[in-house]
């Protein structure tokens, strides 16, 4: 009867684990579905600046309540976020053909 007792709890025990595992992964799952659909990360006003992350609504940007923020405009290529990027990206192509990138910026004596 012990053995029956022991094999019964056991089980229950392993069935309430998995059953709590499989709760936390869905809800997990469930809240990174949420937090992409943010979308202050591909707006024109989002700045990447950790000190005013938009200049339009800065207590809401990042938040789940930038969901379905009304000022929200699609970045361009002007943004203030993207000028790293955009700044590489508008080279002239004879800028970035001098630059070999198998030779290390040091030995090549050109600073960035
Ligand atoms: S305007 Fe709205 S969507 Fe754009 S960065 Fe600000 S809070 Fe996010």
């Amino acid at each position: 009867m012990t053995v029956f007792i022991c094999c019964f709890l056991t089980w229950t025990l392993m069935f309430l684990l998995l059953g709590s595992m499989g709760f936390v992964l869905r809800e997990g799952v469930q809240q990174l579905r949420r937090l992409h659909q943010i979308p202050c990360a591909d707006c024109e006003f989002f700045t990447n600046d950790y000190r005013l992350k938009c200049t339009v609504n800065p207590y809401v940007a990042c938040t789940e309540d930038a969901i379905g923020c009304s000022d929200f405009e699609p970045k361009t290529c002007f943004a203030n976020s993207c000028q790293q990027y955009c700044s590489r990206a508008r080279k002239l192509p004879t800028e970035t053909s001098q630059i070999n990138p198998s030779v290390p910026p040091l030995a090549t004596g050109i600073r960035i």
